[in-house]
C-alpha cells in the first residue's frame, strides 16, 4: 500500500463537513493539506487542530467560482510544497426548492459552485499533475449524481454533470498521464449542507429523513478517500457509492 507521507493535497470546501473531515484524515496520514474555502476563520481553527496533532496544513482563501482566486491558491500551495498529488474537488451547495418557485439565483449558484468550481480547480491543478506524470483527483458527486429526486432537480443536474465529468476525465488522463480519478457518490451525510435549503417543505422532508435513519458522518467519507488514495497505483477506484445502511 503506497505511503501518503510527504504528499500534498488540495481540498476544496475544507471549512466544514466532508472537506474538513478529509483534511484531518489525510493530515494524520502525513499529507500536507492545502485547505481551501471562503470562511478563513474556520480554516484557521482547522489548521490549529491539525497542527496540534502533528500534521501540516496551509490555508488557501479560495472561491472556486473565481478563476483568479483558484489560480492564486494553487500557486501558493505549489510554491510551498512543489507539487499537488491529490485534488479533492469537494466544495458544493444544495439550496433546494421546486422548479416552479423559479429561484433562479439558487440554480445559478449551484451550477457555478458544483460544476464550474470543479472545472476551475481541475484546470488549475491538472497541468502540475501532467508534468509530474502522476496524481489523484477525487470529485464529490452524490447519490443525486446517480438518480434524480423531485425537489432536487437542479442539484441532481449538477451532480450528474460531475459523475459524467469524472468518468470522461478518468478515461482521458488515466492511460495518457498516469492520473487516477475517483468519483465519490455519498448518500445522506450529517453536515451543514442541509442548512441552506430555502424551501420549508423540502427542509422539513430532509429533517424527517434524518429522524428515520443514522446519517453518514464526514469521517465515513474521509476514510474511503484515504482507502482509495492508498490503493496501489495501478488501482483506480473509479466510483465510490457510499450510503447510510438505512437509506434506500
Ligand atoms: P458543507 O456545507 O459542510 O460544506 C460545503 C463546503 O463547500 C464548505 O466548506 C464551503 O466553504 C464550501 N464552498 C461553498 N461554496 C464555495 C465557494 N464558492 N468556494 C469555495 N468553497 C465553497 O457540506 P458537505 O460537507 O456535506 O458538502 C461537501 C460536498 O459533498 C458537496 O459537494 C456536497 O454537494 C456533497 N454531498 C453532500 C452530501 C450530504 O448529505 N451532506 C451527500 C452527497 C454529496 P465556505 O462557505 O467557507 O466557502
Amino acid at each position: 500500500m503506497p505511503n501518503l507521507n510527504g504528499k500534498t493535497a488540495l481540498i476544496t470546501g475544507a471549512s466544514s463537513g466532508i472537506g474538513a473531515a478529509t483534511a484531518r484524515e489525510l493530515a494524520q496520514a502525513g499529507v500536507t493539506v492545502g485547505i481551501a474555502a471562503r470562511r478563513t476563520d474556520r480554516l484557521e481553527t482547522l489548521k490549529t487542530e491539525i497542527e496540534a496533532t502533528g500534521g501540516k496544513a496551509i490555508i488557501l482563501e479560495m472561491d472556486v467560482c473565481d478563476v483568479a482566486s483558484v489560480e492564486a491558491g494553487v500557486a501558493k500551495l505549489v510554491d510551498a510544497t512543489g507539487t499537488i498529488d491529490i485534488l479533492f474537488n469537494n466544495a458544493g451547495l444544495m439550496p433546494l426548492s421546486d422548479i416552479d418557485q423559479f429561484k433562479t439565483d439558487e440554480w445559478r449558484r449551484m451550477v457555478d459552485v458544483n460544476i464550474n468550481g470543479v472545472l476551475n480547480t481541475t484546470s488549475a491543478v491538472l497541468p502540475h499533475m501532467i508534468a509530474a506524470k502522476s496524481g489523484h483527483i477525487f470529485n464529490t458527486s452524490s447519490i443525486a449524481g446517480r438518480k434524480v429526486f423531485a425537489g432536487l432537480t437542479v442539484y441532481c443536474a449538477t451532480k450528474h454533470a460531475i459523475t459524467a465529468f469524472s468518468d470522461g476525465l478518468r478515461m482521458e488522463v488515466g492511460k495518457k498521464h498516469n492520473i487516477r480519478v475517483t468519483c465519490i457518490q455519498p448518500g445522506a451525510v450529517a453536515t451543514e449542507l442541509y442548512e441552506q435549503i430555502s424551501d420549508p417543505a423540502i427542509k422539513a422532508q430532509m429533517e424527517d429523513l434524518r429522524k428515520e435513519m443514522t446519517f453518514l458522518e464526514g469521517n465515513d467519507i474521509a476514510n474511503t478517500i484515504l482507502y482509495a488514495a492508498q490503493a496501489p497505483n495501478h488501482v483506480d477506484l473509479a466510483e465510490i457509492f457510499i450510503m447510510p445502511t438505512q437509506q434506500s
